[in-house]
């Protein structure tokens, strides 16, 4: 199929920004990880009972039951566990093909993020791909009553800590 009127996105591998998302809900917990992208941070829930980071956020570590948690910002690095590329429209706004994958933080390698991996052709992506995170804030320009949000969005990592390349 011929389409002369739209560009070919799967041919691109700079990222543009989509026309629209599905958006979260913060609630006060997951405050902090949707807006921590304005300050350029990625929060992470973190138990200073157990010294671990938990995700999703909640009140109570999983792990050893403390409640003495809260948002701690980690490097943002993270690893591609397993991914998906998506070629259904289910998002009208949002064209595939897409990448959607879970990826593992590089300072708590099970706390998992379904996210989009970006700014890379296709086929490309791998298991074990380094990447490191972005923000795309939602709104773009938020009006008055907008609570705009931070998504953590993941794109091949610049450098590599220690020359593993
Ligand atoms: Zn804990």
């Amino acid at each position: 199929m011929t389409d002369t009127s739209s560009p070919a996105p799967a041919s691109s591998q700079a990222y543009a920004r989509p026309e629209r998302r599905l958006l979260p809900q913060p609630t006060a917990e997951s405050a902090a990880f949707w807006t921590g992208g304005r300050d350029g941070k990625l929060l992470i829930s973190h138990c200073r009972g157990c010294g671990h980071f938990f995700h999703p956020p909640g009140p109570v570590c999983w792990r050893c039951r403390s409640t003495d948690v809260g948002p701690e910002p980690v490097s943002g690095r993270a690893t591609v566990a397993t991914y998906t590329i998506n070629r259904q429209p289910w998002i009208p706004g949002y064209p595939p093909p897409y990448v959607v994958a879970m990826v593992e933080l590089a300072d708590e390698p099970d706390v998992r993020l379904i996210t989009n991996i970006v700014d890379i052709p296709l086929d490309e992506v791998r298991v074990g791909l380094e990447v490191e995170v972005f923000f795309e804030q939602w709104p773009a320009e938020p009006g008055p009553d907008d609570a705009p949000v931070w998504l953590p969005l993941f794109r091949p990592a610049t450098a590599t800590v220690g020359g593993a390349r």
